[in-house]
């Protein structure tokens, strides 16, 4: 059977693009990722990046308020069940994307655990190849694989990798071993002034780690960081080494002057999270669409989702290292479906 439309990736880009072809009646088959113990040390779990985060305060339609009842009655039981309890400040990562999955599902998304490995594009239909090993026919692809943290590269960093490492403090920041302890985050970013202040929940102290003298962060995250009594930043410093044994794992950091490697300093601390940027999932296409030299997917129109293969979109994060936020992938995923839609018309698929 060839499919209309497969959606590859369950971020906002993905169920907004499952949400609008589903009521355009294109049957979508959405794959959400698989869950495996690579994604999770990659940051590539279903969900995508939102569901690592804690309260979405931008996201337009959800003020501040107690969303529980409204939760209650639009997710299915049995994942509601395992949802972290309701904040009250708005919406959190975790809930806006369970209630985007729900909707997509209402309308008939098909939805698929699995990974693609792999899309033959030499032939149309293309063929959509999966990790578990089968394989699926489809008129139209939507790539909307987003994009995952990235760490700096240090062998101690992979040597601590869930032993201390991290690049999601919302995923670990709650686990035994960082309690009342001091945690590292590096980077400057939004990421990093988050993952700061959420890690203050639980460790006695937060350093944050950052190459410049300032914060490339929105202003209003950053003076948060800046006014937490047990956050202390480090300027103009980076990482050397991630220090640590085998047996407790990461006991602290080395850090340097980034002019003076000679003025450096260690600092004790039971985790270090990494929030310097992200990189486009776009491994899995092997080279095959056209993309910027970081990786991300070009669209070969202006405002339009099409890529450099006819019949093959992309939205969100994965073609997107400027906005990156969820209302913006949201739209691109609008976009993606309906452009699609559209294109199979104009072939005289419809
Ligand atoms: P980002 O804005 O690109 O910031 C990355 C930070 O890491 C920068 O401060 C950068 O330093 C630093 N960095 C990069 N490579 C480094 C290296 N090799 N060594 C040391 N430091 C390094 O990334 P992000 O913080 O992940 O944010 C990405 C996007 O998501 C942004 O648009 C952000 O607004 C959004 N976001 C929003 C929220 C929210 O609204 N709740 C939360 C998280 C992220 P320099 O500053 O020196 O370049």
């Amino acid at each position: 059977m060839t499919e209309k439309v497969i959606i590859i990736g369950s971020g906002p880009a993905g169920w907004a693009s499952a949400i609008y072809s589903a009521r355009a009646n294109l049957n979508p088959v959405l794959f959400e990722g698989a869950i495996t113990d690579d994604n999770r040390l990659k940051g590539t779990l279903p969900l995508g990046q939102l569901n690592l985060t804690t309260e979405v305060e931008n996201y337009p339609g959800f003020p501040a308020g107690n969303l529980r009842s409204y939760l209650d009655n639009s997710i299915a039981k049995d994942k509601r069940q395992w949802m972290t309890e309701h904040s009250e400040e708005g919406v959190s990562g975790p809930e806006l994307m369970e209630l985007m999955r729900q909707q997509a599902t209402n309308f008939g998304t098909k939805i698929i655990t699995d990974d693609v490995i792999d899309i033959d594009m030499s032939s149309h239909p293309f063929k959509v190849k999966t990790l578990s090993g089968t394989e699926y026919e489809t008129l139209a692809v939507i790539v909307a694989t987003g994009a995952r943290a990235n760490y700096l590269g240090l062998e101690s960093e992979e040597k601590f990798k869930n032993m201390g490492v991290s690049a999601c403090a919302v995923c670990d920041g709650a686990l035994p071993r960082y309690r009342n302890q001091p945690m590292v985050v590096v980077g400057g970013g939004d990421s990093a002034m988050e993952e700061a202040t959420f890690l203050t929940k639980f460790g006695s102290k937060v350093y944050i780690i950052h190459r410049r003298d300032s914060f490339r962060a929105s202003k209003i995250m950053a003076e948060r960081a800046l006014a937490n009594e047990k956050i202390d930043v480090k300027w103009n410093s980076v990482v050397g080494e991630v220090l640590g044994n085998e047996t407790e794992g990461v006991t602290g950091v080395r850090i340097h002057n980034i002019d003076d490697e000679s003025d450096s300093e260690e600092l004790p601390c039971t985790g270090y999270f990494a929030a310097i940027g992200h990189t486009p999932n776009t491994d899995f296409l092997h080279g095959k669409l056209e993309t910027t030299d970081k990786g991300y997917i070009i669209w070969t129109k202006s405002h339009r989702t099409y890529t450099s293969v006819d019949g093959i979109f992309a939205a969100g994060d994965v073609a997107d290292d400027q906005y990156r936020q969820a209302i913006t992938a949201a739209g691109s995923g609008c976009m993606a479906a309906l452009d699609a839609e559209r294109w199979l018309v104009e072939k005289g698929y419809d």
